[in-house]
C-alpha cells in the first residue's frame, strides 16, 4: 500500500500489512489534524518506507511519550512514534492512496471525544489507552 501528504511532496509504502486500526479522539490528534477524530493503524517501524520527499519531513513532540511527523511543506501529519511500543509506528490511514481496505475496530482517548462527533458503530470505546497498551 502507498499514500503520501497532501502537496505530494512526501510519498510512504507499507511494506507489510497495517493492523490494529482505530480511532483517537484526543486532543492532540484534533488540534494537530482540525478533525474531531484521526484513524489510526500501524505497522513495524521498519515497513513504514519513505520513498519521497524525506527532507520535507518535520518531527515534533506533543507528549511526553510520542514523537509526531508531518509535512513541513503542507502540514499533513504522517506519523505517531511512541516510547511504550518502540518496535511499531502508527499513521493516518486517511493519508493512504486507497483507505477504504484499513478500516478502524475500536475507539481510545473517547473521554475528550467531541460532544457532536461519533460515528455509526459498536467498537469498543476506551476512555484514554486501551487497557492491554503496553508500558502505561
Ligand atoms: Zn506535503
Ligand atoms: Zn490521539
Amino acid at each position: 500500500m502507498t499514500g503520501g501528504c497532501a502537496c505530494g511532496a512526501v510519498r510512504y509504502r507499507l511494506a507489510s500489512a497495517p493492523f490494529d486500526t482505530g480511532w483517537c479522539h484526543c486532543r492532540v490528534c484534533q488540534r494537530v489534524s482540525g478533525a474531531p477524530a484521526m484513524a489510526f493503524s500501524t505497522v513495524p517501524v521498519a515497513d513504514f518506507v519513505i520513498e519521497q520527499g524525506g527532507d520535507t519531513i518535520g518531527t515534533v513532540a506533543l507528549t511526553d511519550f510520542g514523537r509526531r511527523t508531518f509535512c513541513a511543506r503542507c502540514g499533513s501529519p504522517l506519523t505517531i512514534a511512541v516510547d511504550h511500543q518502540p518496535e511499531t509506528i502508527d499513521f493516518p490511514v486517511a493519508t493512504l492512496d486507497d483507505p477504504d481496505p484499513v478500516a478502524p475496530g475500536y475507539h481510545i482517548f473517547t473521554a475528550s471525544r467531541i460532544a457532536w462527533f461519533d460515528t455509526a458503530d459498536d467498537f469498543p470505546r476506551h476512555e484514554r489507552f486501551r487497557p492491554d497498551t503496553r508500558g502505561l
